[in-house]
């Protein structure tokens, strides 16, 4: 990982070079009694335009979660979950699809997000998207999974007490 090019501050550079923040998280719960909850930090997206809402306190978007089925939350391009309803979205394929993998859902929400961005320049050259989303998500049962449009996305899991770190599926290197 490259250092802070700031030492002392959370500034690091963006893969074009311009000095950026980041730092938003989801976390996604579900409890002994099976019970589910979850939370998106205020959005740590640098350089904001004055007024902008990002996807993190809307709720089917940053996050959701339903008692019955399971919870997800996004961090990335805000715009882009927003546009797909994206944690509302995973929520009701946990519900629909109970034997699909957690993983798996959360490609499709991915999948669908770059299925339906047609900004030319939200892409380079060979079409591969500029921007990326990772999405994570838990079942009831405690089925876990997580997935990012470009690759280099992570969760933290903690299961029983033990902690470790899941490299999150991806569409694209
Ligand atoms: N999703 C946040 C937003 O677009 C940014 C982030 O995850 O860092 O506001």
């Amino acid at each position: 990982m490259r250092p802070p090019p700031f030492p002392g501050s959370h500034l690091t550079l963006d893969p074009f070079g311009n000095p950026h923040t980041y730092g938003t998280i989801h976390c996604s719960a579900v409890n002994g009694d099976k019970d589910i909850g979850c939370c998106t930090t205020t959005s740590g997206l640098a350089w904001k335009l004055p007024g902008r809402v990002g996807d993190s306190p809307l709720l089917g978007c940053g996050l959701y979660c339903d008692n019955a089925a399971g919870s997800a939350g996004a961090t990335g391009r805000g715009e882009s979950v927003i546009h797909t309803l994206g944690s509302f979205w995973i929520v009701e394929a946990l519900a629909r699809d109970p034997d699909r993998s957690v993983t798996d859902i959360c490609l499709e929400a991915c999948k669908r997000i770059v299925d339906r961005t047609h900004e030319p320049r939200m892409f380079d050259e060979n079409k591969r998207p500029r921007f990326s989303v990772t999405f994570y998500a838990v079942r009831k049962n405690g089925a876990y999974g997580s997935a990012c449009i470009l690759k280099g996305g992570y969760a933290a899991v903690c299961v029983d007490g033990k902690a470790q770190r899941l490299e999150s599926e991806y569409l694209f290197e």
